[in-house]
Parts: C-alpha cells; structure tokens; sequence
C-alpha cells in the first residue's frame, strides 16, 4: 500500500461533510494508479497509524471530546514529527492549534501542532461562503463553505494559507496556517472537493512526485458555479439588494 489515508473521529468530526476529503484524497490517488486505502478512524479506537490524516469539523463539546482523546494517544503528534502531512478542517483545524475555546469559552489545551490560538470571536457567527487567495502561488484561489465561533490569531511559527477574499477565515483578513505538511482551514465544502489542487499537493507530499494531471472538468465546473456565487452575492449586496 502506497498511500494510507486515514480520517480521524469521524463519530466526532463528521458534522460538516469533512470526511469527504479522504474521499477525494482516495480517488485522486487511485485514477493515477497509486494503490491507496482510506481509514476511518474512530475515537474509542487508538488512531491507526498512516500515511496522510485529515481532521474534520465538530460542535464545540465532540471537538474538546476528540482533542482530549488526540492528546492521551500521542499518535497524530508521533507522525506530524515524523514529516506526514494532516489536513484539518474548522473543529480540526483549532484542536491542532496550542489552545482553543470550550463550548462556554475556556481556553483548553489544543495538540500544538500549529502555532495559532483560538478563542471565541465577538461578533456573529461567520457562516457562508469563502474565498481566498494562497499564499502559496502555485494553488489556485480557494473556494469553500465557512460555519465557526471562533477566532484564530496565529504565531510567528505559522504562516497563513490564504488571504480572505470573501468572508472571514480567521478574522484577520487571513484564512488558515501552514507550518511543513500540517494544513489547517476553516474551509468546508468538503475543501478537497471544491479545491482539487489542494489534494494533490497533499498527496504529492506523500508520493514525493509531482502528479500526473487529470481531467478536472467536473471540478473546474463546480468552482467556476461556487466562485460566481459569491461575485453574483456581492454584487447584489453593493446594490441593496441581499
Ligand atoms: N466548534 C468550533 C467553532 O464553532 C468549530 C466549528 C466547526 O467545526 N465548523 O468555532
């Protein structure tokens, strides 16, 4: 087996749709003819060990559930130091960081794997759709769905992944952080699905080869159809009319 994709908690981040992202992952790796299986791994179980994990979102209680179990089995933090890549979305995304908020506030111990901290944001909840520009010029713009409480402010030690566009991402114009092969967004979607370039990277990192391309039409369709929903959506709001 090439690649071992495994999707971590699925019982307790599998509220946004996330756990499609080891789909996408799965079936990229398989039209090139890479030999890959995808894992779901749940949270009474000790976390499997593999070749790529993706992380996805959660309510407030299942994410500090799943951050406590993460933190006793030393697995996720085991291979991030052995160089495997992770994709965390949302819940996930601020579990990875060095603390997080708990349903009623309290900063709680995050796997500090990212160098962000999360606290709860002020204003309204951010839901809707986000746009943002990598910082990493070789990625198109990234296209997703956004649901989060909280605020992210990251450390010297973690770049962003994108600047906003549309929407909010971390609250300070920036979407995301990146430090080596750990990835952390607030993008939904599921983000591999909406962003396939993003998978191969992920997968690439793996495989350590560049990837043969594919026929994306389906998905370069689907993007085109996300990105114009949000022009159309701002445009109608300059008018006074959404
Ligand atoms: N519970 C977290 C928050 O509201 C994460 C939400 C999510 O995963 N979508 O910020």
């Amino acid at each position: 087996m090439d690649l071992r994709i495994v999707v971590v908690h699925p019982d307790l981040l599998g509220t946004y749709g996330d756990g499609g992202n080891g789909v996408v992952l799965l079936q990229r790796a398989r039209w090139r003819g890479i030999e890959a299986e995808l894992v779901d791994a749940p949270s009474d179980h000790a976390l499997p060990g593999g070749d790529l994990y993706c992380l996805g979102g959660g309510e407030d209680a299942a994410q500090t559930a799943s951050a406590h179990r993460l933190r006793e089995d030393g697995t996720l933090a085991a291979s991030v130091a052995r160089g495997v890549p992770v994709l965390a979305v949302c819940a996930g995304y601020q579990t990875l960081g060095r603390s997080f908020a708990a349903a009623d506030g309290r900063p709680l111990p995050g796997l500090g794997l990212l160098d962000v901290v999360t606290v709860k944001g002020a204003g309204p909840r951010p839901v809707g759709e986000i746009l943002a520009e990598p910082c990493d010029p070789g990625l198109p713009v990234l296209t997703g769905f956004e649901n989060h409480g909280g605020h992210t402010a990251r450390g010297v030690d973690a770049a962003p992944l994108a600047r906003v566009l549309s929407g909010v991402g971390n609250g300070d114009g920036t979407e995301g952080a990146i430090t080596g092969k750990v990835i952390g967004t607030y993008l939904h979607g599921p983000v591999l699905a909406r962003n396939p370039a993003l998978a191969d990277l992920l997968i690439s990192w793996v495989t350590g080869a560049p990837l043969a391309p594919l026929d994306d039409a389906e998905e370069q369709a689907l993007r085109e159809e996300r990105i114009a929903a949000v022009r159309v959506r701002r445009q109608l709001r300059r008018a006074g009319r959404s």
